[in-house]
């Protein structure tokens, strides 16, 4: 075997792999939208599995017999039909400043590593302040996800709250340091539990104030809570764009509650909600986020980037640089000094992932932006009225951003069973959730293609499949 095998022939991989990944993304629209009917994961580990590869295997076999021990297990989560979780798609530009991310392969931990990559950085981390209405000089970090984004900001305010208290959090860790209070709504999102877990807050020791049918947080509750605990350090979490209802925590009300309290912290999951702020019609909706310390999003929602990609958000930088950064944390960058993206997220070493979202915003721009989560918005609320004109069946959430919740026949089964059906029939593809105790389906529209016409053919394939959950039911 010659020394290295594999070079001549990679140029012809590349080009090949790059051939099959244009016909796939050239399918997306048409193919089916879940993966394969009755597939198995017994299957999945037969056809992918077997012993551990004991030698070298050429990279074109590898490549195709990777491509057809996955497909029937692919799920087009890029369709403009597939409504599951909340999950955007990948914008075309985007997209391809992913394959170059790959190809280039740069360590974006620090400037001196990738001068370009974490230059790409700072550009979009002040756009992304700029148009998500956050205040200048907010600091960004890039993460994998919400979930990340969570823990690196809960961090920051962490560092924060016990700064405030005379306690340095990160020489001296949370044993013996003064209590920390984290108050957040009945309906948070069960990352932010996670992100709770990992900082030492412990999930179990929230607060959690109660909500209203919608899954908003009541004031009236939080200013409840917050008058009867001691005075000390507290981190409220506020919520814009519950999972199930997309509903948003009346932040203002919030951030003048938290206002009272000195040297309180004000964070808020804006997973998909925060992108409302892009759109001038529903800014009233986050009205007042501008005023919270930190915010979590994601980019591998609604700006439809490819995976994976989230944003932590600290108004004080040196907060966030405290908590996250490699070396002489608690000092300001040198003047002139190259910003580093390692100061501000967990890792050392990560992949480049301000490429997609700098190439997502240059494509898009400001108002390519907005008219995606606006038309997204649109269609939900013309599939929620198409579902709502259809007998026996009940819209459950007043549907104000891209989330719809609806019940079939005051039946779990039906309920189920639909979804189920829909999933296997292949036009569409959404899941089912239980909110507040009832069993329903969750369509959530975030996908940049998605259009009215995805809306009706996605209704038709409801209509039908309801009408087979129906009979077999009669049986
Ligand atoms: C999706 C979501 C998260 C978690 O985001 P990941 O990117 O999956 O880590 C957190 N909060 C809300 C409201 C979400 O919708």
């Amino acid at each position: 075997m010659p020394d290295r095998p594999l070079d001549a022939d990679t140029p012809e991989l590349l080009r090949h792999t790059a051939e099959y990944a244009i016909d796939y993304r050239a399918s997306v629209p048409t193919r089916p939208v879940g993966a394969r009917p009755g597939l198995t994961s017994d299957e999945l580990r037969a056809t992918l599995g077997g012993p551990l590869p004991e030698g070298p295997r050429d990279p074109r076999a590898v490549v195709d017999e990777l491509i057809a021990a996955v497909e029937p297990g692919l799920v087009t989560i890029d369709s403009p039909r597939y409504y599951g979780f909340v999950m955007g798609g990948s914008v075309p530009a985007s997209l391809a400043a992913d394959w170059l991310t790959t190809a280039w392969d740069q360590n974006a931990g620090l400037y001196l590593a990738t001068p370009s990559a974490a230059m790409v950085e700072e550009i979009a981390g002040e756009w992304l302040v700029e148009l998500l209405g956050l205040p200048a000089g907010t600091a960004a970090g890039f993460t994998t996800g919400a979930t990340t984004a969570h823990f690196t900001t809960l961090a920051a305010a962490r560092h924060g709250v016990l700064r405030n208290a005379g306690w340095d959090v990160e020489e001296q860790g949370l044993q013996g340091a003064p209590e920390i209070r984290v108050v957040l709504g009945q309906d948070a999102h069960v990352s932010l539990f996670n992100g709770l877990r990992m900082v030492g807050l412990g999930r179990g020791r929230a607060i959690r104030v109660p909500t209203d049918d919608e899954g908003r947080m009541l004031p009236r509750e939080l200013r409840r809570v917050l008058v009867e605990l001691p005075a000390g350090p507290t981190i409220v979490c506020a919520q814009a764009g519950e999972v199930n209802t997309g509903a948003f925590d009346p932040i203002d009300a919030i951030a003048d509650l938290v206002a009272d309290r000195p040297g309180a912290w004000l964070h808020v999951d804006g997973a998909f909600g925060l992108w409302a702020a892009v759109v001038p019609q529903m800014r009233h909706l986050v009205s007042g986020v501008g005023r919270a310390d930190s915010w979590a999003t994601d980019a591998h929602k609604w700006l439809n980037v490819p995976y994976d990609s989230g944003l932590a958000f600290v108004r004080d930088a040196a907060a966030l640089r405290a908590a996250m950064g490699v070396a002489a944390a608690y000092l300001p960058p040198a003047p002139g000094a190259e910003r580093d993206p390692f100061d501000y997220v967990p890792e050392m070493s990560r992949r480049a992932r301000g490429f997609t979202i700098y190439a997502a915003i240059r494509s898009l721009g400001r108002s390519g932006i907005a008219e995606i989560v606006e038309r997204n918005c649109r269609v939900a609320r013309e599939i929620a009225d198409g579902l709502a004109v259809m007998p026996g069946v009940r819209v459950m959430n007043e549907v104000v951003l891209n989330q719809v919740l609806a019940r079939f026949d005051d039946s779990d089964d039906v309920t189920r069973d639909l979804a189920r059906r829909v999933q296997d029939e292949g036009t569409a593809w959404f899941g089912g959730t239980t909110y507040h105790g009832t069993v329903a389906i969750r369509v959530s529209v975030s996908n940049w293609a998605t259009t009215e016409e995805d809306g009706r053919r996605t209704l038709d394939a409801i209509g039908r499949c309801l009408a087979d959950a129906r009979a077999a039911r009669r049986g």
